[in-house]
């Protein structure tokens, strides 16, 4: 069994379709997918038809943009009820924040000598419900100041970068209690990635985070050396939370993030079903179905 459940699409920041990403897992023998695109739900239905037409077991669920402790913590909710009222606000506020923040990075770069439209930016940004700085990135790439998004953000976009700029994310306690009350799972992606600030993340905060209904981490991805997998898995193991792998695939945004590059253990991916199955019954809410071959 081959389940990656992580993926984006084009509907936020990765470059394929959500047609294209379904058939590519299929070509790369997937048999379980999630996709999760950054704070929109916008790619479920094209993706929904495909899987179902073509034979793939797809799991619906999303990135949400959270705050813990001042730092940005990326927070995977899957199969949650996407018309459950404050699950819908937050992310409306979320998207605002990512349009806001789009002419003052652009100021930014201006300030730089660096001369990008907005207009640029959202034609870049295509299909995308979630703009973000990768798709300022591609319009910097298009006028030939940078190679690739990597050197975009290394030399612009990053947190240390001239051009970063902050932006709305949720709360992350107020978020995962959300999820739950939407009928989903909540589990918290690359919690130990080294580019991020994760001290709110040690074991004591991952501890806090499960009292408020936090189902898992995500163990095996490409941001997590070996030794951090493993340190996060024992740590996983001592909380009775579930320990996912993905490969968070952006298509040709990201280099060294194939679909399938890591993969969930099986036995932990029907403990997530599980867990789906009773927030589903416990929300009263109608919760998306697993789409099944
Ligand atoms: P934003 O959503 O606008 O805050 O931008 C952050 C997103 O950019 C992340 O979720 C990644 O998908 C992507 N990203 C971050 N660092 C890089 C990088 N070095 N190269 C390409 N994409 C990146
Ligand atoms: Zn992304
Ligand atoms: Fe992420
Ligand atoms: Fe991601």
């Amino acid at each position: 069994m081959r389940i990656d459940l992580h993926t984006h699409t084009n509907r936020s920041d990765g470059t394929t379709s959500a047609a294209e990403l379904v058939r590519h897992s299929l070509d790369l023998s997937i048999d379980v997918l999630a996709i999760t695109d950054h704070d929109t739900t916008e790619g479920w239905a094209e993706a929904v038809d495909v899987a179902a037409r073509e034979g793939l077991e797809l799991v619906r669920g999303l990135e949400i943009s959270c705050k813990l402790a001042g730092h940005g913590v990326h927070l995977l909710a899957y199969l949650p009820d996407p018309t459950y009222e404050p699950l819908a606000e937050e992310l409306e506020r979320v998207l605002a924040g990512r349009n806001s923040r789009l002419p003052a990075t652009l100021d930014k770069l201006r300030k730089l000598g660096i001369d990008i439209d907005v207009d640029d930016v959202r034609r870049r940004a295509g299909a995308a419900a979630a703009m973000g700085r990768p798709h300022v990135a591609d319009a910097l790439v298009d006028i030939g100041v940078v190679r690739d998004r990597a050197e975009a953000f290394d030399r612009y976009l990053g947190p240390q970068g001239p051009a970063y700029v902050n932006r709305y994310a949720a709360d992350l306690f107020a978020m995962i209690e959300t999820i739950t009350r939407a009928g989903g799972v909540s589990v918290i992606a690359h919690p130990w990635a080294s580019r991020h600030n994760h001290d709110a993340l040690d074991a004591a905060g991952l501890s806090r985070l499960k009292d408020a209904g936090l189902a898992g981490v995500e163990v095996h991805h490409q941001d997590h050396d070996t030794p951090t997998r493993e340190r996060l898995s024992a740590v996983a193991d001592d909380l009775g939370l579930l320990a996912t792998g993905s490969s968070d695939f952006h298509g040709d945004g990201k280099v060294d993030h194939e679909v399938g590059c890591n993969l969930t253990d099986p036995e932990q991916y029907e403990r997530l079903l599980d867990l789906a199955d009773k927030a589903a019954v416990a929300s009263g809410r109608t919760t998306p179905e697993v789409v099944r071959p």
